[in-house]
């Protein structure tokens, strides 16, 4: 019997989970060629997630949880998740619903279809609020147009994959993750399962704008060097205009003595060279955040309690990468 890993990261879903389990419970009983298990990730909540975790485990023997020491956000969870699975496959899912079991047994037979990866994506974005459509839609031009790596504008951390998928993703071993970019860079043979965007069942989305931006701005400098590029060339530009010019007050200078006025034109120069210099400066320091945090080398999470631990030899305080 082939083995199903559901890996769920959780954040303050004490509302939402029991029905998730429910839920998914009820389509995948009907999969009977497979056995499922779950890894919940508590990641640091401060409701009873993790009470309602360790219940759950109690009671079904299918269930599995960790817990993080405290909250590492959803990258770490979903890395926490995959690095805890020994399933021959493994599905990665919301925990509020907002990823319908309904499409496991779509997944499960691309799958055995041969596919690597059968992956949601969001066929509307109904219920979504329009400026966060519309800065998610700027943002996946932007940043396809500059990075190599071109992700889906509606895909959705909802996929099942293969073994040696997971592996790979694994060995992607930075700090500083970026999932949707990660799961192209890698590769293999994805299929695209569309639905239709279902509001959360409970509780509120753990997204703020600024949460946003920072993903943003993450996801392009992961994944390209081109605003340094753009920098440089630019910078390029600007010096070879500043010679000729030099060359031509020169010039003028000399024939034609020197002239006072230029106040405007100096004002100007002075302020566009000061903004692009701040600029460049700003898009420099994003990538010199990078290296020093990848350069600590920390755990990527820390981990309190498991009930997995048991299978495994390490100190209950494990600290992974
Ligand atoms: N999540 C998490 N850690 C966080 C934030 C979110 O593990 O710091 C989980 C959350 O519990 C949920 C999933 O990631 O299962 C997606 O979060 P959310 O629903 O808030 O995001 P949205 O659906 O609005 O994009
Ligand atoms: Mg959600």
């Amino acid at each position: 019997m082939k083995t199903v890993d559901i890996v769920v990261p959780c954040y303050n879903e004490a509302e939402v989970i029991e029905t998730f389990l429910q839920e998914t419970e009820r389509v995948t009983s009907a999969l009977s060629a497979y056995r499922f298990s779950y890894i919940f990730v508590d990641d640091g909540s401060r409701d009873a997630t993790l009470s309602i975790l360790r219940r759950m485990q109690a009671a079904n023997e299918r269930v599995h949880y960790l817990s993080f020491s405290r909250n590492f956000g959803k990258e770490a969870a979903m890395y926490a998740g995959l690095k805890h699975s020994t399933g021959d496959y493994v599905i990665v899912m919301d925990a509020d619903l907002q990823h319908p079991p309904a499409l496991i047994p779509k997944m499960v037979e691309q799958i055995e279809a041969g596919h690597d990866c059968a992956a949601a994506c969001r066929q509307t974005r109904s219920g979504e609020k329009g400026l966060r459509s519309l800065f998610s839609s700027f943002f996946y031009r932007f940043s396809n147009s500059l990075s190599d790596v071109k992700m889906p504008q509606n895909a959705v951390d909802f996929r099942m994959m293969t073994r040696p998928m997971v592996d790979s993703i694994l060995s992607l071993s930075e700090v500083e993750r970026f999932s949707k970019g990660i799961f192209v860079w890698v590769g293999f043979d994805t299929v695209w399962l569309p639905y239709n965007n279902v509001e959360r069942t409970a509780g509120k989305s753990k997204w703020s704008f600024r949460g946003l931006l920072k993903y943003a701005i993450d996801g392009i400098t992961s994944f390209t060097i081109k605003p340094l590029r753009l920098i440089r060339n630019f910078g390029l530009v600007l010096f070879l205009i500043s010679i000729v010019y030099i060359l031509i007050t020169l010039v003028k200078t000399l024939i034609m003595g020197i002239d006072v006025p230029g106040y405007a034109s100096l004002l100007c120069v002075t302020l566009f060279l000061g903004g692009t210099i701040q600029l460049s400066i700003g898009i420099v320091g994003e990538y010199i955040a990078h290296i020093y945090l990848e350069a600590k080398d920390r755990p990527i999470y820390i981990l309190k309690e498991t009930d997995l631990k048991a299978e495994k030899a390490d100190a209950p305080r494990e600290a992974s990468r």
